[in-house]
This record gives structure tokens, C-alpha cells and sequence, in this order.
């Protein structure tokens, strides 16, 4: 058996990843992500993930939301694009005639089964670079067919619930990595383990993150953690740097909120007005 290698991620760690902006660069030097997902109710979680995906850094945004999403995305997120599916209330057909550079999929996705069927379709047809988040995760875990078509290189950030789902249950913390660490060999993916002390997963590789606090024990912080990476990738970071780095940015900018508001009251739009003093901190 292979060594498990395991590194604590903290400032010192993340400098050397940090790609500063170079004078001449454009919108175009920092990519286009599309974020996928909202359902009737849950199109807060896709204006969230695209509103941290702008602030984390990058280029472009746009939405691929259900009809009932447009009016809210584009008044509550002026600097995003938006594309509706034909279907009011979820998603039914992922197609779009745009050529993104990362794909943000399944917060508020929900698990309808038309919208299992086309989550599906997409998986068989998409070559760009993805991070899977909630109900994707969900939609995954419904069959192995689809795992199958798990592209590699995908990064996956279950919270326990959704991890469950995708490997099992396990025994004891030791048997819940080493389940992990497996599913990350057979895909070639990388696993981001949510929590308290999250832990980005590759093959045997992990990666401690020890930013963050119990203030991001609250709704949308994980959609908020999907659109960095997302941004991240977006900019030019390769998936398993923006995993790592984007843990670390989220966590940071949760650390620098509390200062002010405390873990009680703090939201995970506050999260996202964070990130820029985590940038800061960097320079
Ligand atoms: P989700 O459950 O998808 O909304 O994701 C929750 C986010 O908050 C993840 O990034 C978790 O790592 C983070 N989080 C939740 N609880 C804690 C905690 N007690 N300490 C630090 N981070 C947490
Ligand atoms: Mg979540």
C-alpha cells in the first residue's frame, strides 16, 4: 500500500499557489464560468455560487437557471449572465450554445427525475472542467451508469450527507478517508471533504485546510465554496489548486467576518464580502 501523504493548509502553504493579475490582462485572461443549478425556491443558491465565483476572480459569469430564475438572478446579480432552461420551475434540458472555460453544477439543483435525465445527458456530452456540488452529487450517487461518466479531474465538494451517498457509509473517520482516497483512484477526481477541518482529497494525497470557523455552520455557505473553486478554475488555477486554495480563501474570508460579526449572525453573503480581504492578506 502507498504512503498516505498528508499536508496542513495554511497562509505559508497557499502563497506560493497565489497568481497575481498582470497589467495587460482582460476579462478573457480570467475565463468564463457557468454556473448550473436553482429550482423553485432555491435560486439563491445559484445567485450565491455566481456572485463567488465575480468576487474570487473571474473573467465572466453567467447562470443556467430554470425560467422562475431569471428576474431574480439578473436583479440581484447585475454583472451575471443568464440562461434559462425551457422548463418554469427546474431543470430539464442542460444544453447552451456558449463555451465556458469551468462548469459550477447542482447547487439548488434539486433531484427531479427529468432533471436526473438531462444532468445525465450532459455528463456523456461536456469536456469542460467541472466542480460537482449538492444535488449533482445526489443525481451521481443515484446510479452507477452515471458515476461512470464522471469526468476526470472533476472536483467533488460533498458535505457528510451527500459524501453518504456517493461511497457508502463508513465505519470510523480512518474508514470514511480510506473509502475516500479509493473513490478518488477510481474516478481520477478530487474530493473536497466539508466540515470543521475540510479536507481536499486526491488519490493519496491530502490536504488539511485550517482556515474557517463554526460561523460557516449556516444555509449557503457551501454554494458559496462552489462558486470560488469555480471562479478559481476559471482564472486559470489547475482543479486540485483551486480545491486547495479555494478552501483555504473561503475559510479566511469566514475568519476575517466573525472579527466583526461573530459566528452567530454570520451569512454566507458575508462570506462572499469577506474574500476580498483574504485576497488582501496575500498581496
Ligand atoms: P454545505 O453543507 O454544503 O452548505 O457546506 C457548508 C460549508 O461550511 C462547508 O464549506 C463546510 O466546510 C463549512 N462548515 C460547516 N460547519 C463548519 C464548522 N463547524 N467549522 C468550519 N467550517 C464549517
Ligand atoms: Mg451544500
Amino acid at each position: 500500500e502507498t504512503q498516505t501523504e498528508a499536508e496542513l493548509i495554511g497562509k505559508n502553504e497557499v502563497l506560493p499557489l497565489y497568481k497575481p493579475r498582470e497589467k495587460f490582462s482582460h476579462k478573457g485572461t480570467f475565463g468564463h464560468s457557468l454556473i448550473i443549478g436553482g429550482s423553485y425556491g432555491k435560486i439563491g443558491a445559484v445567485t450565491l455560487a455566481s456572485k463567488a465565483a465575480l468576487v474570487s476572480g473571474a473573467g465572466k459569469v453567467t447562470a443556467y437557471l430554470p425560467k422562475c430564475g431569471y428576474t431574480i438572478l439578473q436583479s440581484s446579480l447585475p454583472e451575471a449572465m443568464v440562461i434559462t432552461d425551457a422548463n418554469e420551475e427546474y431543470l430539464t434540458n442542460i444544453t447552451f450554445d456558449i463555451t465556458p472555460t469551468v462548469i459550477g453544477i447542482g447547487v439548488g439543483m434539486g433531484t427531479e427525475e427529468r432533471t436526473i435525465k438531462a444532468f445525465t445527458k450532459f455528463l456523456k456530452t461536456t469536456k469542460t472542467p467541472l466542480v460537482i456540488d449538492a444535488d449533482a452529487i445526489n443525481c451521481l450517487a443515484k446510479s452507477k451508469e452515471t458515476l461512470k461518466l464522471l469526468p476526470e479531474f472533476s472536483v467533488l465538494t460533498p458535505h457528510p450527507k451527500e459524501l453518504e451517498r456517493l461511497i457508502g457509509k463508513w465505519s470510523d473517520d480512518f474508514d470514511k478517508l480510506k473509502k475516500t482516497k479509493a473513490f478518488s483512484k477510481k474516478y481520477n477526481v478530487i474530493i473536497v471533504l466539508k466540515g470543521a477541518n475540510t479536507i481536499t482529497v486526491y488519490k493519496e494525497k491530502l490536504f488539511v485546510n485550517t482556515t474557517g470557523n463554526p460561523g460557516l455552520a449556516t444555509a449557503g455557505t457551501g454554494d458559496v465554496l462552489t462558486g470560488v473553486i469555480t471562479g478559481l478554475i476559471s482564472q486559470g488555477y489547475e482543479p486540485l489548486i483551486a480545491a486547495i486554495f479555494g478552501v483555504y480563501l473561503h475559510g479566511r474570508a469566514a475568519d476575517v467576518i466573525i472579527e466583526d460579526f461573530g459566528y452567530q449572525s454570520l451569512t454566507a453573503s458575508d462570506v462572499i464580502n469577506g474574500i476580498a480581504e483574504a485576497y488582501l492578506d496575500l498581496f
